[in-house]
């Protein structure tokens, strides 16, 4: 007859203790952590309700595919680029971010010839263009502090499947280059466009197939993932 095994530590050893799963974040925690937390892991807990719930909304959309177009509201929000009705708009480089003495022509064409990179311009009437770029994609963001603009280029060529996290582009500072934020999926554009865009733009020919859309929190992109 076989022996039954000796359990130990039964009486209170966490090891075995059964979790149970945090009601947001579904990490598993013991018990008597869950119950003192209102069914919460300690990180959920201390996170307010409002932005737990904000999280929980973005999952949804993400889960639900929504975030891969532009929403209703984004689509309502198209702006007209207040460079866009003169013909006399000239585009400069950032001066914080280029630092050597180099034309608009030049950087976009060294660009062209990068595997990944950025381009910061400003308008002469105090607009900003900033591209970001990487082998596959590009995204191209038009805005104007004044104005309140804060718009990326929509295309009937934009990504609107989950663009994969090596191929994802960050939002960097035009002064100083350092990524901030991740660009959502629908923001891609195939690389060649967003080059496009921008050479037409800089001289003075937007290309009537983009649609400037507004856009808002954008915070909750993390690679490969919205
Ligand atoms: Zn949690």
């Amino acid at each position: 007859m076989r022996e039954k095994p000796i359990l130990l530590g039964t009486g209170g050893c966490e090891m075995t203790e059964t979790k149970v799963e945090c009601n947001e974040c579904h990490a598993l925690v013991l018990p008597k952590i869950a119950a003192a937390n209102g069914g919460l892991c300690a990180q959920c807990v201390k996170i307010p309700e409002k932005l737990r719930q904000e999280r929980r909304e973005y999952d949804k959309a993400l889960s639900q595919g929504l975030l891969f177009v532009p929403s209703k509201n984004e689509l309502e929000s198209t702006q007209t680029p207040i460079e866009r009705a003169q013909n006399n708009v000239s585009w400069e480089l950032e001066p914080e971010f280029y630092k050597q003495q180099l034309s608009v022509m030049q950087v976009l064409k060294h660009a062209k010839s990068e595997a990944l990179g950025h381009i910061f311009l400003i308008s002469s009437l105090g607009s900003r263009l900033n591209v970001a770029f990487n082998g596959l994609y590009g995204v191209c963001e038009y805005q104007n502090e004044e104005n309140g603009f804060f718009c990326y280029a929509y295309t009937a060529d934009n990504l609107n499947s989950q663009v994969g996290d090596n191929a994802h582009l960050v939002q960097a500072c035009p002064c100083c280059g350092v990524g901030m934020l991740w660009y959502p999926t629908r923001f891609h554009l195939p690389r060649s466009i967003a080059f496009e865009i921008v050479e037409r733009v800089t001289g003075n020919d937007w290309p009537p197939y983009v649609k400037w859309l507004e856009y808002d929190d954008i915070s909750y992109t993390e690679p490969g993932r919205g």
